[in-house]
Formats: structure tokens, sequence, C-alpha cells
């Protein structure tokens, strides 16, 4: 990082947002209620945060609603729109370090991640929607010479966002780039474990002159405000990013009021399968660790399940051992640091507790395995690889979101397409081979929403991202997205 800063000293001087941000104003919570929103960097409290709930929800969509109403955003040109939101992106850019700093103190990632990774697709991303907004074309449907047919996209109106803690602005920006660059207005509610970086960044929108009530964050928690919004009858898009189980309850809010369409980017149990014949040994292995240890495995595409071709299985997994130790927890204010904390006490105990049952269930436990930095009052866990696993284990099966390797092996192709779709999931595949034929044929085999081959990156802002079966459906990032955000209007006019 090219950035000389002192981000211990940074964090003594951050002031953080605490209120909900509702019609262009911070304001408490109705009840009054607030909650602690703690840091895993070292247990300590940062701030009390407003605990909204429906209420103050109501108030938000109200006030949403009121804006877009009002054609304040909604009734803006695309190109005025554009201009708006580079701003904003401008101002997130400015502002990266400190967004950057309230990620890692707020959910533990290192800062680096945080200012290199994080931030840089954020700012992207909203600069990306920015500049595609006034370049999307409507449609003239074919039809007699005397009449016309228009097929418009319009804003749907009000979307509710609710998101989680593994990337609290990127997932956030996801969903609001495209649906503010199409003229709706949002009520975002983040995760209870990272409400810090929304809360700055809708006032960001609003000094980049997004006008009052477009963009409204309410900090709360899942069964109170993520539910309302769920279950909202003004609300007509609910877009989510979250575990499967949660996802499930939004399809219910939706039949129990008013039929909101519903989007959901949910878990993953991802499979990379690496054959004998990878032309790059080092670089697959090398992937299979950043796959899986990267933000300590809280990723929804994790890499967790590491299919390798038997006759490379012992040589390869060392390779991977070795690359696995380039990540050991260690200060997430620290610039060198590759690999934080945990979210939350929480969150930690769930992924020990996966560890031992792997271990219980048969599997070896190759490296890893234990908490550690326990003296600084936060939540670390080392990185670890279990061998000798079988797809109906545990630890095969269920998404830890920690970071846990499960490694399997396979004999054939068939055999390994077979383990690879035997889940319930479906986000993402990566796949390492020399053989064009085979690589092709297994992409197709592989039922996910993303399959990577001879590399982990699976592509930027350009290419959708989601899931098949129950990783869910609707796609974040690209044009696909503004799908979600949009609803297709046909005017027929008769002039004959
Ligand atoms: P989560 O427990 O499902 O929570 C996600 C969001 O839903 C949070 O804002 C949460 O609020 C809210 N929520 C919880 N219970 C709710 C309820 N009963 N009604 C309405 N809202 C509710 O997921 P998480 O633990 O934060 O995040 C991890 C999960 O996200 C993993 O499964 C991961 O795979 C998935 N994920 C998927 C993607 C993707 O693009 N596919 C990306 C990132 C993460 P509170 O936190 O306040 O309770
Ligand atoms: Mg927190």
């Amino acid at each position: 990082m090219n950035i000389a800063v002192d981000w211990r000293a940074e964090a003594r001087r951050v002031n953080f947002r605490k209120e909900a941000f509702i019609d262009g104003n911070f304001v408490s919570a109705a009840s009054g209620k607030t909650f602690a929103c703690t840091s895993p960097v070292d247990g300590a409290v940062l701030a009390q945060v407003a605990e909204c709930d429906a209420e103050d929800v109501d108030r938000a969509v109200k006030a949403a609603r009121k804006a877009f109403e009002a054609g304040a955003w909604a009734g803006q040109s695309p190109k005025s729109r554009k201009r708006v939101m580079l701003k904003f992106a401008e101002l997130i850019h400015e502002n990266a370090n400190e967004l950057a700093l309230l990620e890692t103190l707020d959910m533990g990632k290192p800062i680096s991640a945080a200012r290199n990774g994080d931030l840089r697709a954020v700012t992207e991303c909203v600069r990306w929607y920015a500049e595609a907004i006034d370049k999307i074309y409507d449609e003239i449907a074919p039809a007699p010479r005397t009449a016309l047919a228009l097929i418009e996209r319009e804003p749907v109106g009000v979307v509710g966002a609710v998101v989680p803690w593994n990337f609290p602005l990127l997932m956030a920006a996801w969903k609001f780039s495209p649906a503010l660059a199409a003229g709706n207005s949002m009520v975002l509610k983040p995760a209870e474990q990272s409400p810090l970086s929304a809360l700055r960044i809708g006032e960001l929108a609003a000094d980049a002159g997004i006008p009052p009530g477009v963009f409204n964050v309410v900090p709360g928690f899942g069964e109170t405000a993520g539910q309302a919004l769920g279950r909202h009858m003004d609300v007509d898009a609910l877009a989510f990013t979250g575990s499967t189980e949660v996802g499930k309850f939004f399809l219910k809010y939706s039949a129990e009021s008013n039929m909101k369409t519903v989007s959901l980017e949910c878990g993953g149990k991802s499979p990379n399968i690496v054959f004998a014949d990878t032309p790059d040994l080092d670089a697959a292995a090398k992937g299979a660790a950043d796959g899986i240890f990267y933000n300590s495995g809280q990723v929804c595409d994790a890499a967790s399940r590491l299919l390798v071709e038997d006759k490379i299985h012992d040589r390869f997994l060392s390779r991977v051992a070795e690359f696995a130790q380039a990540y050991q927890p260690a200060d997430p204010l620290d610039e060198k640091t590759t690999m934080g904390a945990m979210v939350d006490q929480t969150q930690t105990r769930r992924v020990l507790q996966f560890i031992s049952l792997g271990q219980q269930e048969g599997a070896k436990l190759v490296t890893g395995g234990k908490q550690v930095r326990q003296e600084t009052g936060g939540c670390y866990i080392e990185p670890t690889i279990f061998d000798r696993v079988e797809n109906r284990m545990t630890i095969a099966r269920e998404e830890i979101f920690g970071p846990v390797l499960s490694t399997i092996s396979f004999k054939t192709a068939e055999e390994a397409v077979a383990i690879a779709n035997d889940s319930k999931y479906g986000l993402e595949a990566n796949l390492w081979t020399n053989d064009l034929t085979r690589a092709h044929r297994i992409a197709r085999a592989l039922r996910a929403g993303t399959v990577t081959i001879n590399n982990r990156d699976g592509g930027g802002i350009e290419v959708p991202f989601g899931g098949y079966k129950q990783s869910g459906f609707g796609r974040d990032k690209s044009l696909h997205a503004i799908e979600k955000y949009t609803q297709l209007k046909t005017t027929y006019i008769s002039f004959g």
C-alpha cells in the first residue's frame, strides 16, 4: 500500500455516525433504543447505534416513497443522475481511508484488504453504474405501420436492501448502485455486526446531491428491522444478501405482504476442482489457499471444498498448506496483516464447532484448527485444512463461513462433477486443467452461477454474480443487476 497512514491514530480520531439516516437527517430510533457495536479486533465497544424497528422502517419507507413520487430523483434525466452518482463515487474515493477503517474496526478484516480491496471495488461499482445509466436504451417492438409499441424500463419505486457483514459496504453497493442509478429510492438495512460504514455512506450520498429521502439507512436487527422491511406493504422490491435460511424468510415475507419482488444472494459451498494436468500447479495451490483464507473464509463464494485428482493429492495439498502460511491471524490495523479477525464471538464459536465436528466425523486435521490471539480480546482462528473429507460429512455440506478447507479426492472427471454438484448450493465453482475440451465440458455440467477456469478471479463489476439452486436467484453486478430494480412498461400507440 502506498498510503502512509497511522491507522491506530486514525482509529482514535474517527467520528462514528450512530443514528439512523432517514430523509436526509441523522435521527434516533423512535423507541430511543440503541445497541452496542463491538469490534472483533479487540472486543472494544465502538459506539451505541440506533436500534431501528418497524416504526423507523416505516418512517424511512414513507420518506423514500415521498421522494420517489415527487420525482426528486426518479424524475431527473439519466445524465443528471449520472453526474450526481459520479460525485458520490468521488466522495467515496476521497473518504476511502475512513470508510476502510470503519470496515476493519467493525468487522475485523485487515486494513489493507479493506482499503485496497473493498473500497476500490465500492468506488468502481458506484462509478460503473453511474456511467452505465445514460447508455441503456429502451426498445421499440415490431408493430403495424399504424402503431408504435414502446417497451420502456421504469424504476420499481422503493427498494429495500438487507445485507450481511462480510463485505459490508461492497454488498450494499452492489444493490444501491444499480437501484439508485435506475432512479429508485432506497432503504438499506446493514447487518447488526457492521452498521458503521453504511451510515457514513448514507451521509456521503446526501453530500453528493442525492435528494433527501432517496437513500435511507436503518441500522437494527434482522428479526425486527429486516423483517419490517421484508413485510412492508409499500416496498416494491427487496434485495437480500445473506444466508440461505434467512433468504427463505424474505420469500415468505413477500408472500404474506404485498408480493414485492425478491432477489436473493445466499450461501455457497463452492468446489475447487484440480486436475493433475493443471498447467501451473503452484498457481492452483495459491488459488486454493486464497480462495478459502481471504477475509478469513467469510466469503459467500469461498472455495471451501477442494477436490483434487488422486494422482497429485499429497503433493498438491502440501503446497496448499505452504501457501496457507501466508495467512496468519494478526492485528487487522497493521498494513502487513493478511488475515484479520472473525466478525464476532458467535461466528468464532460456530466455526470452532464445525472444526471439532470435522474431527469427530473422521476427517484428518492437517493444519490449524485453533482459536488464537485471545489475549487481544478479539476473535481469531488459524487457517485450517482438513484432508480425507467425504462429501457426506458436515464440513463438506454446510457453509462454515470461516477459514476451514475440506479436501476431497477424486479419480475421474465424472466423479469430480458428481461431487461438485452434490450440494444444495450453486454459487461458484473453480476448475484447473490444461485440457480445453474437458474444461468446457465440465463448465457446462457444473450447476453454478460462476465457473472460473485456471484462475480464482471470476471477473469484475462487468460480469453478473449470483447463484443456482439454494444460493439464490437474481444477479448482482453487470447490466443484468438493473433488471432487479426496473420493470417493463409497454405503451402501445395506434394512429391508424
Ligand atoms: P444472515 O444472518 O442471513 O444475515 C443477513 C442479513 O439478514 C443481516 O442484515 C441480518 O440482520 C438480516 N436478517 C437476519 N435474520 C433476519 C430475519 N429473520 N428477517 C429479516 N432479516 C434478517 O447472514 P450473515 O450471517 O450476516 O452473512 C453470512 C451469509 O451471507 C452467508 O451465508 C454468506 O454466504 C452470505 N453471503 C452471500 C453473498 C452472495 O452474494 N451470494 C455475499 C455475501 C454473503 P442482523 O445481522 O441484524 O441479524
Ligand atoms: Mg461490529
